[in-house]
């Protein structure tokens, strides 16, 4: 006999297919749930189940007032969410909880009692009561639990909007761990490099597959990790569909067949129901899916639906034939890669065996201590989670756990690379307190801010020790980085050492070595240091002699680009070399410069500033020093988005600061990948600008120009030969310009936040009042009325899209810093990392990896580096292996 649940769940889906008329039960809803109010008690055995009861006899009893039969078959499937568990009971209703306990408690206790004194005719009714309660206890639980209860829906699926709650989960579930010798262990883990044909059920032809999607050994496979999730639980009725939505829907194959298509193509239409409608799904050119094809074939399809004189249809959905086998794990159901010739469900099967076998036997080399401390899944479970999730929590946990496990590899690892490098002794540069406090007054105009000394008492700690200095020195735009370098050029110069500048472009290497011209022709010396410039734009025998100088030691100090570490260039005793933009730079670079001497010390300075915890992470190789404070007397840059329609007024306001003396850059959207395109628009816009500013004098810098060219221009729009500068991307870096005061940034909506906030630090140098304005193209989807509203808090952030974010941060801001975090919030953390190019193999999986993970992971590895750097005790045996199995192949991080 059905429970009294079971009976609700048959009327209101009666209920529903009839469209909410009230009709399913003479009388109505109203009437027929307070006669099934008692019934269900009866049954009920627990408070949640109670709670349940009210509520839907409560919504039953205003059901026949409900206007609409839309709203009325909503109220319909919310009370089928909540007896399935789908949705959370309402807060009122939890409230009655504890009431429930009691009650139920007295009641217990009162049938205890009235059990011992025998049948008393006032409680023997609720005695039978209480044994039909446990006899039906079964149809509760099964709403209880994520269980499929066949028995209770009655066979396969017929109405799969019901399908059982998705389990949550808060914390992951840890499972004590086998004893197993460490020789065991090690064994298993070294399983993982065989080749995939020595799985089961792995013969040749599929593993033949596999390597096409360059998946060789088990590990590849094992870690092959779904690229997306399917949410079968949140599938469809036909009936139920709206135009233009992607859906799933599981649905009976009527009838097929093969039909002209248009261009002479083969479509094949195929009718496919449920019980409550018809779906008719087209595949172009695609005929010769009927073979895979049988009447009456359940399946499942996912795509786009459209209709059509009233008939929903889909084009071209994915699908595949449902598997009945797998009928109680439906639910989220994973989505690899595949390949030609390779089937989902094939790969999925697979997949599934593997991680189970894997999830009960692979070693967990994390100390159970770690895991237990930061709320980590094992790595077993994780792996088999991240495969095939119970829940979205559960996917949460197991990625959680994954990238955890990346973390710290990547930070194991950098760590390593950091003591490779200070193996070797590295030159012990002597500096006294006299020797700086002299050097600072005389080579520079101004007093040192309180963050660049600390940057400079950085630096002399490690270049006065005999191991080689790896700082990375952060500091916004123009919080003069420069500075800081020319001093450590300067210490190397006075212990009669040599030292190099690199920079990223040639117009800022030019621009380097003006400035260290100046300073050290200022500075106390009795030979006036040799400085070379060494560029792409020399002739080559400028070169080769440049060469000869370096080598023979007859040069001191030389800046440059590129062209530093090119081939043939040798240093006599290189004792520091600095970086600048590093960022610009590929970590091959870097070693380049580093391998032109005998470990020379190493500054790499950058103005595009991670947040804290992740430099700590992608920099862990490195020591940090961040600047945090501008020289004095700077004023905030005004920034202001202007829509494209107020270019005119924006021009009136430009020709004003000029006027006043001052020089403006304008900044030429990205345009793609070619500069010739770029160059064009940007000699386009010179023309359109040279007519607006006709009295003023207007200069065009392009990707190009020789690099001679560009020196030459940037040279003559510093003595202020130009009034304005129309340029290409090229300004973004470095660039120190003190007399520019108004940047113009069209196609704004196409840069990037960090680039961004590189261009407008060409303004702001000086002690003008600076403005940058941001024009995004007219086509793009940019409304400054919405983010106006945002602004003012009127409408929630999420309402703008990327780039109004970050224009709208960029207003708001000019802090780098700030913009940094930022930038981390849209981007999210494994795009940052990105950057850095360290090669680890899922990138992809730190991407929007919370800082708070970050910081967990360097603190472990930290941990565990300080111990055992070679991880080489017994304890750390496992992970070492793990580590060469797993991550080996990450590529070289440095
Ligand atoms: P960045 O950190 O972006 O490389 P720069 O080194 O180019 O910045 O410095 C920006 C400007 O600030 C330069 O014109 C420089 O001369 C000036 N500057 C640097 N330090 C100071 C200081 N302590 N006081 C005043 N001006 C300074
Ligand atoms: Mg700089």
């Amino acid at each position: 006999m059905p429970s009294a649940l079971e009976k609700m769940v048959k009327i209101l889906r009666l209920e529903r297919e009839q469209g909410g008329k009230n009709t399913a039960v003479v009388g109505g809803l109203s009437a027929y749930a307070s006669n099934w109010q008692p019934q269900a008690r009866e049954q009920a055995r627990r408070p949640q189940h109670h709670i349940l009861i009210d509520e839907i006899a409560d919504e039953l009893a205003a059901y026949e007032s409900i206007d609409g039969e839309g709203r009325r078959i909503q109220k319909l499937n919310y009370l089928l969410d909540r007896i399935t568990n789908r949705k959370p009971a309402p807060q009122a209703y939890r409230d009655r909880l504890a009431n429930w306990e009691e009650k139920l408690k007295a009641l217990d206790d009162a049938a205890g009692k009235s059990g011992r004194r025998g049948p008393q005719s006032a409680h023997s009714g609720r005695r039978a009561g209480r044994q039909d309660r446990g006899g039906s206890r079964k149809n509760f639980q099964a709403y209880d639990s994520a269980s499929w209860d066949e028995d209770f829906t009655g066979g396969p699926r017929q109405h799969h909007l019901d399908i059982p709650a998705m389990p949550s989960l808060s914390r992951p579930p840890r499972a004590p761990r086998p004893e197993r010798s460490q020789e065991e262990q090690l064994a298993i883990m070294r399983e993982l490099a065989g080749p995939t044909s020595t799985i089961k059920g792995i013969g040749k032809k599929f593993s033949e597959l596999l390597q096409l999607m360059d998946l060789h050994s088990v590990k590849d496979l094992l870690f092959n990790f779904p690229r997306e999730y399917r949410d079968y639980t949140a599938l469809k009725c036909i009936k139920d569909l709206e135009g233009e939505e992607t859906t799933t829907v599981i649905a009976r194959v009527d009838r097929y067949h093969v039909a002209a298509g248009s261009g002479g193509g083969k479509d094949l239409v195929v009718l496919v129901s449920d019980e409550s409608g018809l779906l008719s799904v087209r595949f172009f050119r695609q005929h010769f899916l009927a073979t895979r094809l049988r009447r009456g074939m359940l399946i499942m399809l996912h795509g786009k639906v459209r209709f059509f004189r009233d008939m929903a249809q889909m084009a071209n959905p994915e699908w595949e034939e449902l598997d009945l086998g797998n009928l109680r794990q439906i639910g989220i159901v994973p989505i690899y890669r595949l390949t030609k010739g390779l089937r989902a469900r094939h790969l999925r099967r697979t997949m599934k065996a593997l991680a189970k076998e894997w999830a009960a036997k692979i070693p967990d080399p994390i100390p159970q201590s770690v895991l237990d401390r930061n709320d980590l899944a094992d790595l077993g479970w994780a792996i088999q989670q991240r495969h095939f999730p119970d829940g979205w929590d559960h996917l949460e946990h197991a990625q959680r756990r994954l990238k955890f496990d990346n973390l710290l590899m990547l930070q194991l690892a950098l760590l390593g690379k950091r003591r490779e490098w200070q193996a070797v002794a590295g030159p012990a540069l002597s500096c006294d307190d006299e020797f700086l406090s002299s050097f600072i007054e005389q080579a520079f105009p101004f007093a040192l801010t309180a963050s660049q000394k600390r940057a400079i008492e950085d630096i002399r700690g490690d270049i006065t020790q005999p191991v080689p200095m790896n700082r990375l020195l952060q500091g916004d735009v123009g919080s003069g980085k420069t500075a800081v370098a020319i001093i450590a050029l300067g210490i190397a110069l006075a212990n009669g050492r040599q030292a190099a500048l690199m920079a990223p472009t040639g117009v800022l290497a030019e621009q380097h070595f003006g400035s260290l011209n100046a300073a050290l022709a200022r500075a106390p010396a009795t030979d006036k240091p040799v400085i070379a410039l060494l560029t792409g734009a020399l002739t080559a025998s400028e070169r080769e002699s440049i060469y000869r100088g370096m080598a023979d030691g007859s040069i001191d100090i030389v800046v440059g680009t590129h062209a530093l570490i090119q081939e043939g260039v040798e240093f006599h005793d290189l004792a520091v070399a600095v970086i600048d933009e590093q960022q610009r730079f590929g970590v091959d670079q870097r070693a380049a410069l580093r391998g032109k001497a005998h470990n020379p010390h190493v500054l790499v300075m950058t103005a595009t500033p991670f947040p804290r915890t992740l430099a700590l992470t992608a920099y862990a190789d490195l020591d940090l020093t961040t600047i945090d404070e501008k020289p004095p007397g700077r004023q905030k840059i005004v920034s202001k988005i202007i829509d494209p329609v107020a270019r005119e007024r924006l021009n009136g306001y430009v020709i004003a600061q000029l006027e006043q003396g001052r020089q403006a850059f304008f900044v030429q959207p990205l345009v793609d990948e070619s500069d010739s395109i770029e160059t064009a628009s940007a000699t386009e816009a010179h023309e359109r600008l040279s007519q607006v500013f006709f009295r003023f004098r207007v200069g065009l810098l392009h990707g190009r120009m020789s690099p001679g060219e560009k020196n030459e221009l940037m040279a003559d729009f510093a003595a202020q030969k130009y009034d304005v500068m129309v340029t290409t991307a090229i300004a973004e870096v470095g660039v120190d310009m003190p007399n520019a005061s108004v940047i113009v940034i069209d196609g704004a909506n196409r840069f990037g936040l960090a680039q961004l906030h590189q261009f407008r630090g060409r303004v702001g140098r000086g002690a003008h009042q600076s403005y940058c304005f941001l024009i995004p193209d007219s086509s793009a989807d940019i409304s400054l009325d919405r983010i106006r509203a945002c602004q003012a808090g009127e409408l929630a952030a999420d309402a703008l899209n990327t780039a109004e974010k970050r224009l709208s941060a960029m207003e708001e801001s000019d802090d780098g810093f700030f913009l940094a975090e930022r930038d981390m919030e849209l981007r999210g953390a494994g795009e940052l990392l990105g950057r850095r190019q360290s090669g680890v193999s899922d990138l992809q999986l730190l991407e929007m990896t919370s800082p708070e993970l970050i910081e967990t992971a360097r603190r472990e590895a930290q941990t565990l580096y300080e111990e055992d750097p070679d991880l080489r005790l017994a304890d750390h045996q496992l992970l070492a292996e793990y580590i060469s199995q797993v991550f080996a192949d990450s590529g070289d991080i440095s």
